[in-house]
């Protein structure tokens, strides 16, 4: 089934609004097995015309997403119209619909609103429940363009991604499923800790076609390696016993969770908390497990020790070990994560001192040099506080180190919980 996306906007070719439609929509024909095969963006106005003539004769789907809107250079709907030959109609569900829709919001019908309301003879109304602009469909029709046997499946969508998404989901998927001949194969990603994107190909490339998946992708980004791939279910699982065997406990995900998602569900599970105590990634941890829903359930302190003197005043870090050793050493690494599991009475702590560069560097201690420490409170009264430290060197640019810091110091209480839930 050949695929075309058009993505109308003048802001888009302005650089003003990245293109998430393209990006978006790109994922969710991937996971009906189907792919788009070309994506044009377009400003608005009559240059919708052309790409539709271009279109038109050469696709069985076309997505167009923009221009449903009150302005004037909002015409995908008239040029559409114009071009199959049907004839605009008011529609007074459509009337209806906009009208309670601007009552809401303490607003009346204006021109503008009528000509929203008009739909093409023949083409079917997909609800907006966020907006006012309906979506609509064409169903494919032989002999109204010259030189086309039949025209392809057209979905007209609005612009703003709140109202596309969700029509999307509720009008578009339910009649695209219909025009699928095959079930979709399944798809995978089986998510990696650490680096090297290449070492994983060479190890796993072989074994993992061997299960007769279709396709097999892998992605780097900061601190992991993603392995993707798409099959049959029984080629899937194969590929899972595989990634499982190879990976060990450095897999940390299956489906498509975060690490802090990962982090997150793990502490919940288990009925316990963590407290972060950062130096060099300036909140980054706490910022990625509150992004986390229900986040609140398993952390509750984080501290932005940037100074020494926070790293005194607010964990106890002892001014000789910070004169003595610097801030980025092992024993302060330690007091840090020490300190906050004691000022927080969280279950774990982790804490992250480096040098983020690019000035500072030593040649003992290099730039990019990081301590993680992870103190974890004994079970039963009387048990003392076990802190392991880890010395990592990630020679990046700011925001990269600052990532990798946070993915491998959540990395190190992913594997804890993970063993202690073993
Ligand atoms: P309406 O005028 O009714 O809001 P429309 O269908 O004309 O809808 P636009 O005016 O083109 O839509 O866009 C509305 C909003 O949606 C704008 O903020 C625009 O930047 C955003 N938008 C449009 N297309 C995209 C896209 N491809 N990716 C991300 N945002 C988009
Ligand atoms: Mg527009």
């Amino acid at each position: 089934m050949r695929i075309d996306l058009i993505n109308t906007g003048t802001e888009l070719l302005l650089g003003q609004t990245l293109n998430t439609h393209a990006h978006w929509l790109g994922g969710e024909f991937f996971q009906l097995g189907l792919r788009i095969q070309r994506q044009v963006c377009i400003p608005d106005g009559d240059e919708i015309r052309l790409a539709l003539l271009e279109s038109i004769p050469r696709s069985d789907v076309i997505v167009v997403t923009g221009g449903l809107g009150p302005t004037s250079d909002d015409i995908t709907r008239e040029i559409t119209a114009e071009l199959l030959g049907l004839p605009l109609e008011q529609d007074s569900l459509v009337l209806e619909h906009i009208r309670a829709y601007l009552a809401r919001r303490h607003r009346e019908l204006n021109a503008n609103s009528y000509r929203q309301a008009q739909v093409p003879c023949g083409a079917r109304v997909l609800a907006n429940r966020f907006g006012t602009a309906p979506g609509l469909y064409f169903p494919p029709q032989s002999g109204v363009m010259a030189g086309v046997g039949q025209t392809p499946h057209i979905f007209l969508l609005p612009g703003p991604p709140r109202e596309l998404k969700p029509m999307w989901t509720d009008e578009v998927l339910p009649i695209l499923r219909g025009l699928l001949t095959v079930e979709p194969p399944g798809l995978r990603n089986f998510k990696r800790f650490g680096v090297g994107e290449a070492q994983v190909a060479e190890t796993l490339e072989e074994p993992l076609r061997a299960t007769g998946i279709m396709e097999l992708g892998y992605c780097a980004r900061p601190g992991e390696v993603m392995v993707r791939v798409i099959g049959s279910a029984a080629a899937l699982d194969a590929c899972g016993v595989l990634v499982r065997a190879a990976f060990g406990d450095r897999l940390f995900s299956d489906t498509d969770e975060l690490m802090e998602q990962v982090v997150v569900r793990l502490l919940r599970q288990a009925g316990r908390t963590v407290a972060t105590a950062e130096s060099c990634t300036g909140g980054l941890m706490a910022n990625r497990l509150t992004n986390v829903a229900g986040a609140s359930e398993v952390f509750g302190w984080g501290f932005v020790t940037y100074a020494n003197q926070a790293k005194e005043r607010l964990l106890g870090v002892k001014a000789s070990d910070l004169a003595d050793h610097g801030a980025v050493s092992e024993p302060v690494v330690r007091a840090m994560a020490e300190g906050a599991l004691g000022a927080s009475g969280a279950d774990y702590a982790l804490a992250v001192t480096g040098v983020a560069g690019p000035g500072g560097g030593t040649a003992e201690k290099p730039v990019g040099t990081v301590w993680i420490a992870l103190a974890v409170r004994g079970r039963v009264a009387g048990e003392p506080v076990t802190t392991t430290v880890l010395r990592e060197h990630f020679p990046f640019e700011r925001e990269m180190f600052k990532a990798m810091t946070s993915q491998t110091a959540l990395d190190m209480l992913r594997r804890r919980l993970g063993q202690e839930q073993a």
